[in-house]
């Protein structure tokens, strides 16, 4: 537990007795015969409610699954998660067909305080993401204590996330949120140095503000990715048909101009696997720079990249990763990214990865353990390192 945390936890709650609302994140994948592919959120969750539970709260959880539009779509039912969710908890797990209404809260009322209630999809209402006042006050009616557990919605002002948390006395965040807050807090706050951030992906235009922040805060940029090639032709590289925003060339050159006044290093791929398509069987071969690669496309960063930036990892005391390095969904250009994700995992500093496709890469380097955190905050982890104050966590202040 953080001392230095702002917001409060769990342990300012006094639940004996009392209905405790609780926003989760279980927007999972499903399969077309209503199978979740993934459970890793519904356990990721397990911390908090059994906290709860032994505190004496009767638990009543609420969850948006996939985009329903505002209107009930079946197959985005959240009833496949309550079955699972009843085996992981070990207990009745009930699942009203709405998340408000008289006979929800009848349900919740009678409910007793060894079983758990998973209100259906919140996104069946246009409300939710509306932030409709008269729904979020509905949402709050249900409950007498207010916890957000879902990270990765509170970039999101609506009802579930903002609206109805000013109707409650006791608030607080849960143990997911609580430790998300703790360690990208710390990447802004007090990492140690060397901060050495790696940052990889498609593209520029979504990272330009987090590069922005973190410029401030980093000792050394490390990039890679497709967006790698929109830097390089900036700086007057030909990158044949490698992805390149052409809108934002003139901004990646004010960013390097930023980081060189700043003393910050931010380094390029000196080296590329090209290849003239992105399929699995195609023959690639490896340039640096100044080659002519006319007609190829860059889809992973070089072997002398892998070994610069391997040197540069080896002396962080604090690492951030979001992004691959590559096509990484293409076996033959995973190197970069797998290499980076066991560098990261060898190393000894204070490690955070984020993002989809980076966890996908540490997972499947089968080394996941060795990371200090995992965040699956995805864009509201991106909005925290831009130095925004998330609207659902403001709320709880
Ligand atoms: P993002 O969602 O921005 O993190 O981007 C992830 C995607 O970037 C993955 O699907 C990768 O295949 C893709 N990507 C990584 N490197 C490249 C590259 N050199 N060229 C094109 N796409 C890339």
């Amino acid at each position: 537990m953080d001392e230095h945390m702002k917001y409060p936890t769990l342990d300012s709650l006094d639940c004996q007795g009392k209905v405790v609302f609780v926003r989760v994140d279980y927007n999972v994948s499903l399969t077309d015969d209503g199978q979740i592919r993934d459970d890793a959120r519904l356990v990721a969750s397990l911390t908090t409610l059994k906290e709860l539970r032994q505190k004496g709260a009767k638990i009543v959880l609420a969850s948006h699954l996939g985009r329903p539009d505002g209107k009930r779509v079946e197959k985005y039912s959240l009833l496949p998660v309550a079955r699972r969710l009843a085996e992981l908890l070990d207990c009745e797990v009930l699942a009203p067909d709405n998340c408000i209404g008289m006979e929800v809260k009848k349900l919740i009322h009678d409910a007793k305080a060894e079983q758990v209630v998973l209100l259906e999809n919140l996104r069946f209402h246009a409300e939710e993401k509306a932030c409709d006042d008269s729904f979020s006050e509905k949402l709050a009616s249900l409950a007498d204590i207010y916890v957000n557990d879902a990270f990765g919605t509170m970039h999101r002002a609506h009802a579930s996330t903002v609206g109805m948390v000013k109707y409650f006395k006791q608030k607080a965040i849960g143990r997911l949120v609580e430790k998300e807050v703790s360690f990208l807090g710390r990447l802004l706050t007090e990492a140690e140095k060397p901060f050495v951030v790696v940052l990889g992906g498609a593209k520029v235009s979504d990272k330009i503000a987090v590069i922005e922040n973190l410029l401030n805060k980093a000792d050394k940029i490390l990039i890679g990715g497709g967006m790698a090639y929109t830097f390089l032709k900036a700086k007057g590289v030909e990158v044949g048909k490698s992805l390149v925003e052409d809108s934002k060339l003139s901004l990646a050159k004010r960013l390097m101009e930023r980081a060189q006044t700043k003393g910050v290093d931010l380094l390029l791929p000196i080296d590329s696997k090209i290849a003239k398509e992105c399929r699995a069987d195609v023959d690639y071969r490896v340039v640096k720079n100044d080659e002519n690669w006319e007609g190829w496309m860059a889809l992973d960063i070089g072997p002398e990249t892998i070994r610069c930036y391997a040197d540069v990892l080896a002396t962080a005391k604090t690492i951030f990763w979001n992004g691959p390095m590559g096509v990484y969904e293409v076996p033959v250009f995973q190197q970069g990214t797998d290499e980076i994700a066991r560098l990261i995992a060898k190393s000894k500093a204070l490690s955070v990865v984020g993002g989809g496709d980076s966890l996908a890469a540490v997972a499947q380097a089968g080394v996941a353990d060795q990371i200090s955190h995992l965040s699956t905050g995805g864009g509201a982890a991106l909005n925290f390192l831009e130095g925004q104050e998330l609207p659902g966590l403001k709320v709880m202040l």
